[in-house]
């Protein structure tokens, strides 16, 4: 579904980042796997996609730092020469309640999260042609809101705001900009739930599971392909029907 196709992938080295990577992959993207700590992780996923078949660029960095992002967009484009699809995937969460959340926190919350997406696609979009894809990964909480993490729920939220005023401003270039808003899905983001907090999460969702990476890289998959031409500005929400609006 993407042949000749190259796309940006950022926080890819695990989780809902690497299965997008994957999938991108075994659709014949030629995919830049882009990472900040975890060098192991990461090598891993550009293992597990060459060993595929697949085409993966390794892509150290911050996102919230633009020197780094410049780094990122520049190691791509020199064995690229274009970007038609990135996808703002990065995140970090700290469950906490507000009166906990220190400067130091949310500040850090919301550059990766909000303006990492911001640097990304500041960087990227001259190298986007008519036809090109940017998909952010928000959340649920963007909607709900949360009662443990409002640095968290306000970045995705932004990210939302960032992404209809995108699809505005780069409609007349042909540029379709979606969200995915993920329910809760089984990553190391969540692996400090309890085994009863688990549980109940699961209760709550209609669905009666926890989503997979993988639902997430197919609603990807499908927002990066031309199957999704005629939709921009749009969330897909992928929550097992856990809020539905
Ligand atoms: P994860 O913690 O497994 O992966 C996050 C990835 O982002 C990692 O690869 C990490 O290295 C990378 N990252 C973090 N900070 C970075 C930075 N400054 N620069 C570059 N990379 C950075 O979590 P996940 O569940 O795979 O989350 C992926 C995205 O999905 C996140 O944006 C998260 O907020 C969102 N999301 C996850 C869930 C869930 O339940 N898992 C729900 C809703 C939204």
């Amino acid at each position: 579904m993407l042949k000749g196709k190259v796309a940006i992938i950022t926080g890819a080295s695990r989780g809902i980042g690497r299965a997008i990577a994957n999938n991108f992959a075994q659709n014949n993207a030629i995919v830049g796997i882009n990472y900040n700590t975890s060098d192991l992780k990461a090598e891993e996923t550009i293992k597990q996609i060459k060993q595929k078949g697949g085409k993966a660029i390794l892509l150290k960095g911050d996102v919230s730092n633009p020197k780094d992002v410049e780094t990122i967009v520049n190691t791509f484009v020199s064995e690229t020469k274009k970007i038609d699809i990135l996808v703002n995937n990065a995140g970090i969460y700290k469950r906490s309640n507000f009166e906990k959340i220190s400067y130091d926190t949310w500040n850090k919350v919301i550059s990766t999260n909000l303006t990492g997406c911001f640097n990304l696609c500041k960087q990227a979009l001259p190298y986007m042609k008519p036809g090109s894809k940017i998909i952010f990964i928000s959340s649920q909480l963007a909607f709900r809101g949360s009662s443990h993490g409002a640095d968290y729920a306000s970045s995705k939220a932004g990210m939302l705001g960032l992404m209809r005023s995108l699809a505005l401003e780069l409609a007349c270039k042909k540029i379709n900009v979606n969200a995915v808003a993920p329910g809760t899905i089984d990553t190391d983001i969540i692996a400090n739930y309890s085994e009863e907090i688990r549980k109940q999460r699961i209760k709550e969702i209609p669905l009666n599971r926890l989503g997979t990476p993988d639902d997430i890289a197919n609603t990807c998959l499908f927002l990066a392909s031309n199957l999704s031409d005629y939709i921009t500005g749009e969330t897909i929400n992928v929550n097992g029907g856990l809020y539905i609006h």
